[in-house]
């Protein structure tokens, strides 16, 4: 059972999870990668009945997945975060991970797609890590 806030860039909107994760998954496809313009998704599955919506009302977007299914895409109609994934009839929500509050207690275990990922999503030991961003020369 975890207990977790999160909301979008601008604060338009907010949202509660209570209860427990389905899964917690990095997924590498086309639509994860084009929806978030990121290197790929880290999505966080919870039942749709532990969520709740507590300040704005996200936008919908429809459109039919890689799977064939049709999916829903919640976003803030103002600073266009993406927040929540779901598929018509199934009682599970997806939460993008960058929307939570805190997540550090997300751990993904799994690579969905994996044959998709392009080269930069597989995070390497070589870069040079900043605690913060550095000054300007
Ligand atoms: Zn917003
Ligand atoms: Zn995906």
């Amino acid at each position: 059972m975890v207990n977790f806030s999160g909301g979008c860039l601008c604060g338009a909107i907010r949202y509660e999870v209570s209860g427990d994760l389905v899964r917690v998954v990095n997924c590498h496809c086309d639509d994860c990668r084009r929806v978030t313009g990121s290197a790929f998704a880290t999505n966080v599955f919870v039942k749709e009945d532990d969520l709740v919506v507590t300040l704005g009302e996200p936008k919908k977007f429809e459109h039919i997945a890689n799977s064939g299914s049709k999916r829903i895409k919640e976003f803030c109609p103002n600073c266009g975060s993406q927040l929540f994934s779901t598929t018509l009839g199934r009682p599970i929500t997806s939460l993008k991970v960058g929307s939570i509050d805190d997540a550090s207690f997300i751990k993904p275990t799994i690579n969905l797609f994996w044959s998709r990922a392009i080269p930069c999503a597989r995070l390497s030991s070589d870069l040079i890590n900043y605690d913060e961003m550095p000054d300007k020369k």
